[in-house]
């Protein structure tokens, strides 16, 4: 098998959201180790965990207690506020912290996954590699760096 499961593994985040008037922030704070959003309609997520526990789902009284701890130290006020919501969900990390974008030695076979915690941030990008590998376009240097290939043991 060219990849295994500590190539792509995933990292548990759970998220708390509550409402605030008026808003708490006009833009995204990071600090404390985590962030807080503010939505233009009051809503504010407060992340998240960093856990690596497979696929297991779920909220726990630790996670809970570590985004209430660094949301509440960047901003205080939150402390008053009631929780509206909170889930989990899963990142896809990887050992150098980077993408797998393109080709594998799987002739057909591409790969556009473990994007970690910026898999939004960076699917215009990705798209633009994965257009970059199909069509055999000359490698770019983004695309060598993400290449899936680098963690392909070579074929004998
Ligand atoms: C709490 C949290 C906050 C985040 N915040 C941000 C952020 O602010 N900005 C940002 O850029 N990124 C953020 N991310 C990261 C982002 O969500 C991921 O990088 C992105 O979702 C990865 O995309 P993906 O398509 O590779 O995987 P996924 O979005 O996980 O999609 C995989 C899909 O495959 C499906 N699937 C899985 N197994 C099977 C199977 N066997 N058969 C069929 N279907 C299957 C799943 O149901 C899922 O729909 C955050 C992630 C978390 C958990």
């Amino acid at each position: 098998m060219p990849f295994d499961s500590e190539t792509i593994y995933p990292v548990r985040g759970q998220m708390i959201t509550t409402q605030t008037r008026p808003p708490i922030f006009r833009r995204i704070v990071f600090g404390a180790g985590g962030y807080v959003v503010t939505r233009p309609d009051g809503r504010v997520l407060c992340g998240s965990t960093m856990e690596r526990v497979g696929f297991q789902r779920g909220i726990t009284f630790g996670g809970m207690a570590d985004v209430i701890e660094k949301a509440t130290r960047i901003a205080p006020d939150l402390r008053q506020a009631a929780i509206e919501s909170h889930w989990s969900s899963f990142r896809p990390g990887t050992p150098d912290g980077l993408p797998l974008v393109g080709r594998t030695h799987i002739d057909g076979l591409f790969l556009a996954s473990g994007h970690y915690r910026n898999g939004i941030l960076l699917a215009p990008l990705t798209a633009e590699l994965i257009v970059e590998a199909m069509t055999g376009e000359s490698e770019s240097r983004e695309a060598r760096a993400l290449s899936p290939r680098r963690f392909e043991e070579p074929s004998v």
